[in-house]
């Protein structure tokens, strides 16, 4: 039986690891914290006795690679599914606004939810719709010259539109604002998005803690098909001949016994593993931090199970059944401020839109990501690394390979299935 060690056990390394011992293979896994999740994990926050994510995750309808990967480890129960695309929207004053696809055939739903989407005038979602319409007609040449943002002036998509709608899709999809987004990286997600069917445009939320909703299933479906996870040890490094991997070398002890190695760490992690000559072939990219702050109120007058926030530097507010958590994309400003500044800023916000003062919360918890994301900008669109090594027994995975798609758990599921595929067929 040949054999696999996986190096990371974040969405990709689990991904490779369970496509590829559900295909015979025998995995050793091996990641350097304590816990499985990298970028998205949950913990238990003793001091509010609550389990809380590092980061609200979402999915969406159209992760066709990470629906797959729940399936295949019995995690689907895990996740709240719903049938249309519905998200409420915040204005000053707690005022509701809704964009909501009915239950009627894709692709009229889309068109009735848009024309009735009511945080814009009437004259501006006919605007949406024609800029909809002419989606499919713009090429990947010209989009890779413009910014998310040229492409909507380009489209007369006025700052209220923007503001109500796209930069919403710009900031949450790809965690970066539209004057860095690439038009190309946006068209494509509105194509999977919008494009693709009714289900792709729905919004999946995890029913409980991240870890328990894929990291436990994951960890299980892995052990009970003979192979192994190692948590709290490092690959420092990698034992190089002309062509193979010979060794893996890791803070406890020397690897030899291998036919495969994928690694699935962020970039920032492999340059400190590869040799520096290697690491001068492999791209140079931009991160975006992201911000929640987990807020516990004495009474949660919320309703919905997340909101928008139309037009504030605050983006979204999740609510869950023990408190409540707030979401700051694309969040270099806030990055540096320390977590009482970050508190006042994000309580001026909810006071202004949902009247929450400072008197209804019982406790908060500020959790920061400095490089939650890297930055789809055109820059980075050809700078993204192959999966494929020069050493024939090497393939990267991770979020930031070339997949095509954006900084996602959906590219990071999809790098590992398509490592996981790369070994089987050598
Ligand atoms: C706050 C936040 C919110 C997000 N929201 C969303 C969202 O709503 N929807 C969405 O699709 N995506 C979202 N993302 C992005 C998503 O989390 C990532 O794209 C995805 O988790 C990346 O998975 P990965 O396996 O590629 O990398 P990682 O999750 O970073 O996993 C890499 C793992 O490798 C381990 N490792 C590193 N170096 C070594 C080494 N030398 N030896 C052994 N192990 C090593 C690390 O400890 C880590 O566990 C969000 C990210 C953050 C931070």
């Amino acid at each position: 039986m040949k054999k696999c060690v996986v190096i990371g056990g974040g969405f990709a390394g689990l991904s490779a690891a369970c496509f590829l011992s559900n295909l015979g293979f025998q995995v050793e896994l091996i990641e350097a914290s304590n816990k499985l999740g990298g970028r998205a994990y949950s913990f238990f926050d003793k001091e509010n006795d609550t389990m809380i994510d590092n980061g609200q995750h979402i999915l969406m309808g159209c992760y066709k690679e990470t629906l797959e990967f729940i399936k295949l480890i019995n995690a689907e129960e895990n996740f709240l599914y719903r049938k249309n695309l519905e998200v409420n929207f915040l204005a000053p004053d707690f005022r509701l606004k809704k964009l909501k696809i009915p239950s009627l055939p894709y692709p009229i739903n889309l068109l009735f939810g848009l024309l009735t989407f009511d945080a814009i005038s009437f004259i501006d979602r006919l605007k949406v719709i024609r800029f909809f319409l002419a989606i499919p007609f713009y090429s990947d040449w010209r989009l890779k010259k413009l910014s998310a943002y040229q492409w909507l002036l380009l489209e007369k998509q006025n700052e209220r539109i923007r503001k109500a709608l796209w930069d919403f899709l710009i900031i949450g999809a790809l965690n970066t604002n539209p004057q860095k987004a690439s038009a190309k990286v946006f068209k494509d997600i509105l194509i999977q998005i919008f494009f693709k069917g009714n289900k792709a445009s729905t919004i999946i939320l995890p029913r409980h803690g991240l870890s328990e909703c894929y990291c436990n299933n994951a960890q299980r479906f892995i052990e009970d098909k003979g192979c192994r996870i190692i948590l709290s040890e490092t690959v420092k490094e990698f034992v190089i001949d002309e062509k193979r991997i010979t060794k893996l070398i890791t803070d406890k002890r020397t690897i030899e016994q291998f036919d495969y190695v994928i690694t699935a760490v962020p970039l920032y992690s492999l340059t400190k593993i590869l040799p520096a000559s290697i690491n001068s072939s492999l791209p140079e990219l931009h991160y975006s931090p992201i911000l929640n702050i987990h807020i516990w109120l004495k009474e949660n007058r919320l309703q919905k199970p997340f909101y928008g926030l139309i037009g504030s530097h605050v983006h979204w507010i999740f609510n869950h059944p023990t408190h409540i958590t707030i979401v700051i994309s694309d969040a270099d400003e806030g990055i540096e401020k320390d977590k009482n500044e970050l508190f006042d800023l994000v309580l001026k916000e909810l006071s202004k839109y949902a009247g929450i003062k400072k008197e209804d919360v019982a406790s908060f918890k500020v959790i920061k990501e400095k490089r939650a994301t890297f930055i789809p900008d055109n820059n980075s669109l050809n700078k993204r690394a192959s999966i494929t090594t020069p050493f024939t027994n090497l393939i990267l995975a991770g979020d930031w390979i070339d997949t095509g798609l954006p900084s996602t758990i959906e590219g990071a599921v999809k790098s590992g299935r398509t490592a996981a595929e790369l070994v089987k067929q050598s």
